[in-house]
């Protein structure tokens, strides 16, 4: 997820976390610790460098800093700087909520990256394989809301509150006026946040963080049960015939649980992989969850040929490092993107530009993850 639901989570925690008795050193002390842990992990981007792009990128962020290792790496880092004298005064008697808030707002990291179709490898090294969610769009304007009304009530500066209020209200509507969201979502979300505001008034600031929370986890359970549904309407009129289906992955629109990209790969009998796109609906084929965006019917974005694939995997070690990232990889003009991204091969951050004759040198500090399309790759 983006950095400013990483944020919310983090100060949400931290509410739920502070004594109510708090000294306003020791309050500070939670929020910047919430803040920081939940944020931690995309420290990777520092150094993403030490790979060329997009390889940097694409092998280091979401890396090692992304792993259940990583966390205990930072949380070791936090200790230690726990032993400072004035940050341990700071702290006082309230280290066991301390604690509980760094292993939280840390784990929400990991937690909430998981639930797009980005993916991680949370059990590196005992497993270097990627998960995926493929139940949350990666800027969710609805967990901005859930988890946005409780943080607003609660920042007692009022610069501040009224600052993150008008950031929380802005993104939306830009995301309308860019054509990315669509209004009668935003509309459903403006009810739902006032409602929820009402609700949130009058009580005290951890109850207020813990509803929220909770209205966030019910949401992403929902959204497992949407991501069920979709894949039901997807198996119920099934035109691959006996084109085995490797992988099918899901998105939903943001702000628009209702309306999902799907993309499917394929692999027939004559040893070709097809990756198809369409969107799906709910509750049920002919609603108009999807509107003007709507493509019921699967559309066919490439087919190339898994030998070549297979071929271009051994002799290019650019191209075989990338395939430790591409889920849905797809070759044209001299480049191999991942369609996840966007259906065309061009104009994608993940791009990569490759050359038939193998690179003279191959890029340097490159991880070991397991290629997600090990299933047609496992013959190099
Ligand atoms: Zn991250």
């Amino acid at each position: 997820m983006e950095n400013l639901t990483h944020s919310l989570l983090g100060a949400t925690l931290a509410s739920i976390a502070v004594p109510r008795t708090a000294t306003v050193v020791q309050r500070r002390v939670f929020f910047i610790t919430g803040l920081l842990a939940a944020n931690l992990p995309d420290a990777d981007l520092v150094y993403s460098g030490i790979t060329p792009p997009p390889l940097g990128y694409l092998l280091h962020h979401r890396g090692h800093t992304h792993t259940i290792a990583g966390l205990v790496a930072f949380a070791a880092l936090a200790w230690l700087i726990t032993r400072l004298p004035r940050v341990r005064e700071a702290i006082g008697t309230a280290s066991a909520r301390f604690w509980w808030l760094v292993a939280l707002a840390l784990g929400s990291h990991l937690l909430a990256d998981g639930w797009n179709n980005y993916g991680i490898h949370p059990f590196f090294p005992l497993s270097n394989q990627w998960f995926y969610g493929d139940v949350a769009y990666i800027l969710e304007p609805w967990f901005w809301m859930l988890l946005g009304v409780a943080v607003v009530l609660n920042t007692r500066n009022r610069h501040g509150r009224w600052s993150l209020a008008a950031l929380l209200i802005a993104l939306p509507l830009l995301g309308v006026a860019i054509g990315m969201l669509p209004w009668p979502a935003i509309a459903a979300m403006a009810g739902v946040c006032c409602v929820l505001s009402l609700a949130l008034r009058t009580l005290d600031e951890p109850r207020r963080a813990l509803i929220s929370l909770v209205a966030l986890l019910t949401f992403v359970v929902l959204s497992w049960n949407l991501h069920g549904a979709v894949v039901r309407q997807i198996n119920q009129a099934d035109p691959f015939g006996a084109a085995q289906t490797l992988d099918l992955i899901l998105n939903p629109r943001p702000a628009n649980p209702l309306c999902w990209d799907a993309l499917r790969l394929t692999r027939d009998a004559t040893a070709m992989l097809t990756i198809s796109q369409r969107t799906v609906a709910l509750p049920s084929a002919e609603s108009s969850a999807c509107g003007r965006d709507a493509a019921p019917e699967w559309r066919t974005l490439v087919r190339e040929s898994i030998p070549e694939l297979q071929q271009l995997a051994r002799d290019n070690c650019e191209v075989r490092a990338w395939l430790q990232f591409g889920r849905a990889p797809a070759l044209g003009d001299g480049l191999i993107s991942d369609l996840r991204f966007g259906a065309a091969v061009r104009g994608n951050f993940s791009a990569l530009r490759f050359t038939e004759t193998p690179p003279p040198r191959c890029p340097p500090n490159l991880p070991n993850w397991t290629p997600p399309r090990s299933d047609v790759l496992d013959r190099f």
